[in-house]
């Protein structure tokens, strides 16, 4: 730290992605990146809009929005484009809480909600999920405070029901229930819908997972038009134009191709359900995922020394060195011969540790 860093930032510890090694090539299962390439219309777009960078973006996304409307069957001003889904859930973070509304979410969830909250000083408490990863709903219903939910949850891939999630944005009407929804395409379903009669329910999603765009930086909130002024508010304070020209190509394209999106969701799907299924059969306990990773554990190997392992034999997956979740690994879900390569070096592993 530098003499001259704010006082403010001082004690605040960022947030710590996952590796992006470039000593060796990998089988990334570790940051839950689609395996896919972006949709070749996307591609398309985003190459012939390079031509342009001369210019200012659009600050007002107006084309994606118009699409994005049309495709989620919401009003183009209920919706906010940002660059990546993080800047949105951190203009949320400033926008919807202070020291009369602080922020709760659970202990296990996505790492950067307690960075954006301390980044912005704002009090947070974390509610331990119950001893099986599920959220208590009980713990969400008439609380008074703003909510941050990732629904399905990470890095446990559990989804709640639309029914759970009305009841607990119901029971808040006096503050806002934030849904972060990044891996909701894999077989939740999105509370979107719930928008139109609910003022204080702000949907969050991604391009980057679903859409394979996570190198453009794409997201977007979906709520009640007051909230969505609100968010514009602190965009147009930070950085009006957050969404680059390419970007913002790339996801019309995005939007435009339905059946490369639905194709590779079900691919997925497929390859998680066949996973889920060979890691159960070596023995390993997998929790239920409805993401485009699996959480899983194994008795016979430490959840450390499986990523260790995998990693000495090329292939990355993700542990996380906390109490609660040491045992674990994530393991993001690739392509067929991705997943095939992941149970072979798994086997292969477990009859090492015999
Ligand atoms: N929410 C959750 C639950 C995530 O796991 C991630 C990805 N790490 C994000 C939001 C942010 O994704 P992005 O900024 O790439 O949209």
């Amino acid at each position: 730290m530098s003499r001259f860093f704010s006082e403010k930032y001082s004690a605040l510890t960022p947030y710590t992605p996952g590796e992006q090694p470039r000593d060796q090539r990998y089988i990334k299962l570790n940051t839950n990146e689609s395996p896919f390439p972006p949709s070749p219309l996307a591609q398309q777009k985003a190459r012939a809009e390079a031509e342009k960078l001369e210019l200012y973006s659009d600050p007002t996304c107006a084309a994606l929005t118009t699409q994005a409307a049309a495709v989620l069957g919401v009003a183009e001003d209920e919706i906010i484009f940002s660059n990546g889904s993080d800047e949105v859930l951190n203009f949320a973070f400033m926008a919807f809480c202070d020291e009369s509304h602080p922020a709760i979410f659970p202990d296990i969830t996505y790492g950067f909600y307690k960075v954006f909250a301390a980044l912005n000083g704002i009090p947070f408490r974390q509610i331990p999920l119950k001893e099986d990863f599920t959220v208590d709903i009980q713990d969400y219903v008439n609380q008074n405070k703003t909510i941050f939910l990732a629904n399905p949850n990470a890095p446990t891939g559990l989804c709640l029901s639309l029914g759970q999630i009305e009841t607990i944005v119901k029971s808040n009407p006096n503050s806002i229930v934030v849904i972060d929804e990044a891996y909701i395409d894999f077989g939740g379903e999105t509370a979107i819908p719930l928008t139109k009669q609910y003022d204080n329910l702000l949907v969050v999603q991604t391009f980057s997972k679903s859409r394979s765009m996570a190198g453009a930086r794409l997201g977007f909130a979906v709520g009640n038009r007051a909230l969505i002024r609100d968010l514009n508010t602190i965009k147009y304070s930070v950085n009006p134009y957050n969404v680059n020209r390419m970007t913002m190509a790339a996801g019309v394209g995005a939007l435009e191709d339905t059946d490369y999106f639905r194709s590779n969701c079900q691919k997925i799907i497929q390859n998680r359900d066949w996973t889920t299924a060979e890691l159960r059969k070596l023995g390993f306990t997998v929790l239920d995922s409805l993401t485009n990773f699996v959480f899983a554990k194994s008795e016979a190997v430490p959840g450390k020394q499986l990523y260790e392992r995998l990693k000495a034999k090329g292939i990355l997956v993700r542990h996380f060195d906390t109490p609660r979740l040491t045992d674990y690994v994530r393991i993001t879900i690739g392509d067929e011969a991705q997943m095939a390569a992941f149970i072979r070096a798994t086997k292969e592993i477990l009859e090492e540790s015999l």
